[in-house]
């Protein structure tokens, strides 16, 4: 078996995953895959990625799982993959976690842990709606919670999938199809529970000593 960091965060749209992901992959030198990033570059390249992509995007749902475990499936097999890597945003659903077992077991990896990162349905609003990320760096920040010091330095957006109709539809999408992987994951004994609503810091904090309790 070969050794690595090999992470997967789970959350509800704006529990933080990405946030959190940027952090903690930094801190292990790890690959940060964030499916909605490679969705979102792919469709403003206008790639055949990305206009399969854009109105599932638009409306909140989810791109098929076809497509997502393709794109997976050609990173982490693909040579010059890091040894270490985090997923954000991937897996959402069932069958995309039974193909990521099934992947593993071929290139003969294993989960360290899989990040459940827990913040209370009614938080998730405002922290979607203020979201703003930056065009240049891929920062990511809040209005409220998070601002940045220095908007000035930023050249800041808010995603189109922020706006309140796609909000409440992502977060119907997360119960239903993305939810039922916390069980997936806490019968195969993956599952760590990380409490989201706390500090930035204090977060990172809880992720970073799941890490260190499994590696
Ligand atoms: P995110 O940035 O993770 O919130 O993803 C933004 C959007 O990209 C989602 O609302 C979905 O439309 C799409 N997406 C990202 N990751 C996945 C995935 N693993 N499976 C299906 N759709 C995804």
């Amino acid at each position: 078996m070969s050794k690595g960091i090999h992470l997967i965060f789970l959350g509800a749209p704006g529990a933080g995953k990405g946030t959190q992901a940027q952090v903690i992959a930094e801190k292990y030198a790890a690959a940060h895959v964030s499916t909605g990033d490679i969705l979102r570059a792919a469709v403003r390249e206008q790639t055949a990625l990305g206009l399969e992509a854009k109105g599932y995007m638009d409306r909140g749902e989810l791109v098929p799982d076809g497509v997502i475990i393709g794109l997976i499936r050609d990173r982490l097999t693909s040579a010059d993959f890091p040894a270490n890597w985090i997923m954000d945003g991937f897996p959402r659903t069932l069958a995309q976690a039974e193909a990521l077992d099934q992947l593993l077991s071929e290139i003969d990896q294993q989960l360290t842990v899989v990040l459940n990162i827990d913040v209370p349905l009614d938080l998730l609003m405002d922290r979607l709606t203020l979201r703003r990320t930056c065009r240049k760096t891929g920062q990511i920040f809040n209005l409220k919670f998070n601002p940045p010091a220095n908007p000035e330095d930023y050249d800041l957006y808010q995603r189109d999938d922020d706006q309140p109709e796609a909000v409440s539809r992502r977060l119907e999408v997360y119960t239903a199809q993305t939810a039922p992987l916390i069980d997936y994951y806490r019968q195969q004994d993956r599952l760590a529970d990380i409490q989201g609503d706390q500090a930035m810091a204090a977060v990172t904090a809880a992720i970073d000593s799941a890490v260190q309790t499994r590696l």
